[in-house]
């Protein structure tokens, strides 16, 4: 039988509906491809005897000729998604031996279509960060190697599911997005990312950073995979009140529908000022592409697009300081005794947060405070209104954006760590999308010099996924992306 791990999941699908080989026949290949990739470091939990269950089980149904949308495909969840019996860290030492109770909404949607669960991918911890990082669990390793030599990071949050799809452990991964953090990690490794409108996907059980940014998506090896994902994690959800109560399109025909006559924008300001040529010039590409699928290009401008990140890193790290008060050390997590109860509070969440998190906590909590409330939250919360406002006259003129995803390709390990600022302005391109609750894709385009993955970047209307989803499989058809790292780590 060939290698099962390189098949995409729709492949697989319909190989296990042909009955070509059996859940367990493809759990266990990428169980073995797992055990054999621990120098990526994307998998903090592994679900291995739970997968082999569920496979079972799913091979069970598949012999009746019943079964989900996802019927016995391995795949591999974000440890920020709460898994019922299996360990769910956020990546933080103050969740490290948390195991929940209960089920994401999201997950449960998935294992209701026969998801196999492989086990729990790697994130920056909290999901906060954009080279995995800040992981109490050590840095995932990007499985792309530059010609240099020099260790990449995967891009973060979502480092781990980025990884693991990229290195084929497994056909598909959830992840979440509140800056860029399904979409970054896609473009660093060479993996379709896509980060629904706000309110497609239920919060309910996914571990909070920003509630009114967090989104969760897919990370996939095709669009059309991340459709099949998408498709199954999305819906409404009584539990989650911002969950929209609106039912999910046929997202996966939108697949490789023509683009002809859609108009594509092109806004102005994602010109930066020392963006590499190469991405530049793969912008152009595109658009190129874009054009030759019968698409129409229309220049655009988004005026307000340089407050974007300042407004994103007031929102965000507000909205943690407040969700993440809970890590208490009383009722569940890590708590370290002290003198009283002050004493307790403080040491636990002190020894329990690494750097960035406290980082992020003492800044939303400084820009919530009685005399700075106005002067940074309520403006960011205004230039954020702008930022929709942009978006929204952008709409006038055209169908969906397409930009780069990323300023840069994938950085070597440890060479922006230090320097939080140049951290953040990796997000530069990806946080608007959030902001304004839009859907947006990254889809991976070509290779630098280097060697390394970069991606384009589709935003589209809010609820307009199908849109997306179009335009995405044009450019896929037009890159031809089909590059695979090599495997250093076997
Ligand atoms: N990199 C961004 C941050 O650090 C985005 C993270 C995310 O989308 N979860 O906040």
């Amino acid at each position: 039988m060939s290698d099962l791990t390189q098949l995409s999941l729709e492949a697989a699908l319909s190989g296990l509906k042909a009955k070509e080989f059996s859940s367990e026949d493809i759990t266990k290949a990428h169980i073995d491809a797992i055990e054999g990739a621990g120098a990526l470091n994307a998998f903090v939990t592994p679900s291995f005897d739970l997968a082999l269950e569920q496979a079972k089980a799913s091979d069970a149904k598949l012999a009746k000729g019943e079964g989900g949308a996802l019927e016995g495909a391995p795949l591999g969840v974000k440890d920020l998604f709460c898994t019922q019996g299996v360990k769910t860290t956020a990546c933080s030492k103050i969740l490290g031996e948390f195991t929940p109770t209960y089920e994401s909404s999201v997950t449960a949607n998935m294992k209701a279509d026969g998801m196999v669960m492989l086990g729990k991918l790697a994130l920056d911890e909290f999901a906060m960060g954009s080279s995995n990082e800040t992981s109490a669990f050590g840095a995932v390793i990007n499985p792309w190697k530059a010609a240099d030599g020099a260790a990449r990071v995967p891009g973060g949050s979502s480092g781990g599911s980025a990884a693991a799809v990229a290195a084929d452990l497994c056909l598909g991964a959830t992840a979440t997005d509140t800056g860029g953090s399904i979409r970054q990690p896609a473009a660093f490794t060479g993996t379709v990312g896509m980060k629904p409108t706000y309110g497609r996907c239920s919060r309910w059980g996914t571990v909070a950073f920003a509630s009114s940014l967090d989104q969760a998506g897919p990370i996939a090896k095709t669009v059309k995979d991340s459709a099949i994902l998408l498709q199954s994690m999305a819906g409404h959800d009584p539990k989650d009140s911002t969950s929209l109560n609106i039912d999910v399109p046929d997202w996966v025909s939108a697949c490789g529908g023509s683009v002809k006559g859609m108009k594509i924008g092109i806004p102005k300001e994602y010109t930066m000022d020392g963006m590499p040529a190469e991405i530049e010039a793969l912008w152009q590409q595109g658009i190129k592409w874009l054009q030759e699928a019968g698409a129409q290009i229309v220049n655009v401008s988004l005026p307000h697009t340089k407050y974007a990140l300042p407004a994103y890193y007031i929102v965000a790290p507000a909205e943690a300081s407040s969700n993440l008060a809970r890590y208490d050390g009383m009722r569940y997590g890590a708590r370290v005794e002290g003198d009283n109860l002050n004493d307790t509070y403080e040491r636990t969440r002190a020894q329990g947060f690494g750097e960035e998190v406290r980082r992020r906590i003492m800044i939303g909590t400084y820009v919530l405070s009685a005399g700075y409330y106005d002067a940074y939250y309520l403006q960011a919360q205004k230039v954020r209104t702008r930022i929709a406002q942009d978006f929204k006259t952008a709409w006038e003129q055209c169908d969906a954006l397409l930009t780069p995803t990323t300023p840069n390709a994938a950085f070597p390990v440890g060479h922006k760590f230090d320097d939080p600022v140049q951290m953040y302005l990796n997000d530069i391109f990806t946080v608007t999308a959030n902001l304004a609750g839009l859907p947006s894709i990254s889809v991976p385009a070509s290779l630098d010099s280097n060697g390394l993955p970069l991606g384009l970047q589709i935003i589209g209307r809010a609820l307009d996924e199908d849109t997306v989803f179009k335009a995405a499989s044009a450019l896929e058809d037009a890159a031809g992306f089909n590059a695979k790292p090599n495997k250093w780590w076997v």
